[in-house]
């Protein structure tokens, strides 16, 4: 069993419960198993050419799960949940109803044709790292560092939407005793 970091994000329709419906189909994916969630946060559209105000607003959020699914089997799923989500690809960096990014999965480094772990630009994207805290106060980037020490480096210049987290936290109430306080534990 692996533990993944998902980044979510939209910027067209109705971008909160578009976060809440993808949120939930990858906890029912077959081998994923949902473990914490974070609340949305909401920040400027970031474009090839930087933020752009006339864009609409991103909302955000971050899942972390188990899963028994390889990476690129994962980014997959991820992908064919953003097509469900109609979800089309012409304009890197475009507007989208959603984004699915693989942001980290267990310590592990992946650089293929297809998939880049840990995602090469979390470290620098508050919008990433702002609700990654959120679900998970101790997480750390491999190779980077601790997600809090990121944040306070690159600035928080995200907004945090009052809506509850997208989907109750299992294993936070099923954690092993043994856990560190606070810690969500490695994957075993
Ligand atoms: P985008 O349209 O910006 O979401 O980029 C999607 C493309 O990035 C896909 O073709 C993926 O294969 C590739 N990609 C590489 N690494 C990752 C990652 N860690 N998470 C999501 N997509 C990735």
């Amino acid at each position: 069993m692996s533990r993944a970091v998902v980044a979510l994000g939209a910027n067209l329709g109705d971008r909160g419960s578009t976060l809440r419906a993808a949120a939930e189909a990858i906890a029912a994916l077959p081998g994923v198993r949902p473990v914490a969630s974070s609340r949305e946060v909401e920040s400027v559209a970031v474009t090839l050419d930087g933020p752009d105000t006339s864009k609409p607003r991103y909302r955000n959020a971050v899942v972390v799960v188990d899963t028994e699914l390889e990476p690129q089997e994962l980014l997959d799923a991820l992908h064919g949940i953003e097509d469900d989500h109609g979800r089309t690809r012409e304009v890197r960096w475009g507007d989208r109803t959603l984004d699915l990014d693989l942001v980290a999965y267990d310590d592990r480094s992946i650089d293929t044709a297809t998939l880049t772990v840990p995602h090469p630009r979390a470290g620098e994207r508050a919008f990433v790292l702002a609700p990654w805290l959120d679900a998970d106060p101790d997480a750390e980037l491999p190779g980077a560092g601790p997600v809090a020490d990121l944040l306070a480096a690159v600035g928080d210049d995200t907004e945090r939407v009052d809506e509850p987290r997208l989907f109750d936290e299992p294993a936070r109430a099923s954690r092993p005793a043994t856990a560190p306080e606070g810690r969500l534990g490695a994957a075993s």
